[in-house]
C-alpha cells in the first residue's frame, strides 16, 4: 500500500503523470523525490442550455434519461473554432438535456 506524501491518502491507483489522484501531488519513485506540483485544469463538462431559443427544431433522438424518443436539438460552437461542433438534446418528455460530439 503507497501513501500520497502530501495528503496521507491511500494512492490505490496514480494519475497518468503518476500523480496521488487526491491533491495531485506528482508521487515519484524513491530516487529524486522533488516538490513538485502539478496544476490539473478540470475541463468544465457543463451543458450550455439557451432558454432564450423558443423555437427548436425536433429531432428523432432518443432521450438518454427515458428513453422517449423525441428531443429538441440545436447546436453550439465551444470554444475554439478547430473544435467540433456540439449538438445538445432536450428530451421533449423529460426535459433532460444532454449534449452529443459527432
Ligand atoms: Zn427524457
Amino acid at each position: 500500500m503507497e501513501f500520497c506524501p502530501k495528503c496521507g491518502a491511500v494512492v490505490m491507483q496514480k494519475g497518468t503523470n503518476g500523480e496521488c489522484l487526491r491533491c495531485g501531488f506528482i508521487i515519484k519513485g524513491k530516487v529524486n523525490l522533488s516538490i513538485s506540483e502539478k496544476i490539473e485544469e478540470k475541463k468544465e463538462i457543463a451543458v450550455i442550455k439557451d432558454n432564450t431559443l423558443d423555437v427548436r427544431p425536433i429531432t428523432d433522438e432518443k432521450c438518454m434519461k427515458c428513453s422517449h424518443g423525441k428531443c429538441y436539438f440545436w447546436t453550439r460552437q465551444t470554444r475554439g473554432s478547430d473544435e467540433a461542433e456540439t449538438r445538445f438534446f432536450e428530451c421533449v418528455k423529460c426535459n433532460h438535456t444532454f449534449k452529443q460530439y459527432r
